[in-house]
């Protein structure tokens, strides 16, 4: 873990928020490189699971919402961490990631009684401090999708079973953020609200169980470091008939990537209550009025980020070019269509007029795919350079280019090099981008 989060920073994916004034605890930026990574990863998801399929939605809802949301959803109520202080130190701890909730696992002081400590962070609106009203950036997208439910289902033509789905930011005032970006206080959700009639629950809670397991695959992550949790009946959260928890294993443990719950309709009725509209769902084919059942399938974008970059990372021992000596290629094997620069142009030298077949090749393929083009150094440190980022293609400009036009395209994970015409290398490398093509 720790030579991942310094490569992160040391090549600009992710570095710590505020960092030149000594950080803040939890908040994380993620920088040049990060961000297109990120970006690339909520694409695919949205393809995926919106573009692709005829019964979903979009949504961006606003961060802060009307108070009464979170009154409505539970979280006022119930969205409480459990705490223990310790006696000796005063250091708090999550009561649910203690084994022993005797002695302090710090100091090995006498912890005191776990306490309820609500999560949601506060923020007020309006200006004048009597005025001001108290409220919270959400904790979570979903509530939005609950509260817009009939705006998107009168609007837009859909029939249930059929989902809306959201990308964006939450807030969550964690007791302890941990494990770089896998447990922050501010961090990115990609949900699914998916209405169905309740006696669908059973098949299509399982449909979703493999559309979301194919998913993870499809970016990058393998079967043997994934396995899914079911949570106990007594320990479901408040609104829950069935959760299950895809989880990772990340360097420091198992931890969870992605939720599934079938919310019942626990929300809609909620918001129906507390608001005085009638969110139930009229299905004119089968001519009745309902409430529709629930499926959530909830990922985090940061922790699904970490857990690409944990796969991706690797270390291979390869000839140094001095005799008998070997060096330590790091390679990150992110999918092409994940990767953040998908190609990397490079004259083999800068004189000759190398340098400017080059830029012109660059030019051109930057109006398709994020490209790079490095002409400082030897030609094998700045495979290297790009072999450390994960940029699956290295297009090299030779002597020979000038007679026949052509370039070899270096392929970062087999290190094979196969000669086309530089006509040829934008329908090549495009097609193997193609997110089908993984
Ligand atoms: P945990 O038990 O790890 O606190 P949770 O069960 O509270 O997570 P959910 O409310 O199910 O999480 O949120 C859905 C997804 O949002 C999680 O699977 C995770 O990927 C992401 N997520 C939740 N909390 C955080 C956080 N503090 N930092 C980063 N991602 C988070």
């Amino acid at each position: 873990m720790d030579k991942l989060v310094s490569l992160c920073k040391r090549k600009g994916f992710i570095f710590q928020s505020s960092a030149i004034y000594g950080g803040v605890n939890g908040c994380w930026d993620f920088g040049p490189l990060g961000v297109e990574l990120k970006k690339n990863i909520k694409e695919h998801w949205w393809y995926t699971f919106v573009q692709q399929r005829d019964d979903m939605v979009g949504l961006d809802a606003s961060i802060i919402m009307h108070p009464d949301v979170w009154k409505a959803s539970g979280h006022v109520e119930a969205f409480h961490d459990m705490l223990v202080d310790c006696k000796d130190c005063r250091k708090r701890f999550r009561e649910d990631h203690l084994e022993d909730t005797v002695k302090c696992p710090e100091c090995g002081g006498e912890l005191g009684e776990a306490k309820a400590f609500n999560s949601m962070l506060k923020t007020q609106l309006g200006v004048s401090e009597e005025t001001a009203v108290s409220t919270y950036l959400r904790p979570e997208t979903c509530q939005a999708i609950f509260v817009n439910f009939k705006e998107i289902y009168s609007s837009s033509r859909v029939k249930i079973p059929f989902g809306i789905a959201q990308v964006g930011k939450s807030f969550r005032n964690e007791v302890n953020p941990r494990n770089f970006i896998f447990r922050s206080r501010e961090f990115e959700q990609m949900e699914i609200e998916y209405f169905i009639r309740e006696e669908d629950e059973v098949e299509l809670f399982e449909k979703w169980q493999g559309e979301i397991w194919e998913w993870f695959l499809q970016i990058g992550l393998m079967e043997d470091k994934m396995r899914w949790y079911e949570h106990p009946k007594e320990s479901l959260a408040h609104y829950s008939k069935r959760t299950v928890d895809v989880e990772y294993e990340f360097p420091f443990g198992w931890g969870e990537l992605q939720g599934l719950a079938n919310r019942g309709v626990y929300d809609l009725t909620q918001h129906s209550e507390h608001s005085g509209k009638d969110l139930s769902f009229f299905d004119q084919e089968k001519n009745e009025k309902y409430i529709p059942t629930v499926l959530e399938p909830s990922a985090g974008a940061d922790r699904t980020t970490l857990a690409v970059l944990c796969a991706a990372y690797d270390e291979q021992e390869v000839p140094s070019g001095k005799e008998g000596k070997t060096e330590t290629r790091v390679v990150m094997h992110f999918k092409p269509s994940i990767a953040p620069i998908k190609a990397a142009v490079l004259p083999l030298v800068k004189k000759d007029g190398l340098a400017e077949i080059a830029q012109d090749l660059e030019k051109q393929l930057r109006k398709k795919f994020n490209t790079y083009y490095d002409q400082a150094g030897a030609i094998g440190r700045r495979y290297r350079r790009q072999d450390e980022i994960g940029t699956p293609f290295c297009i090299c400009v030779d002597f020979d280019t000038k007679d026949d036009n052509c370039v070899t395209v270096r392929d970062r994970d087999t290190m094979e090099q196969v000669r086309m015409l530089m006509d040829e290398v934008c329908a090549y490398i495009e097609k193997r981008i193609a997110r089908d093509s993984d």
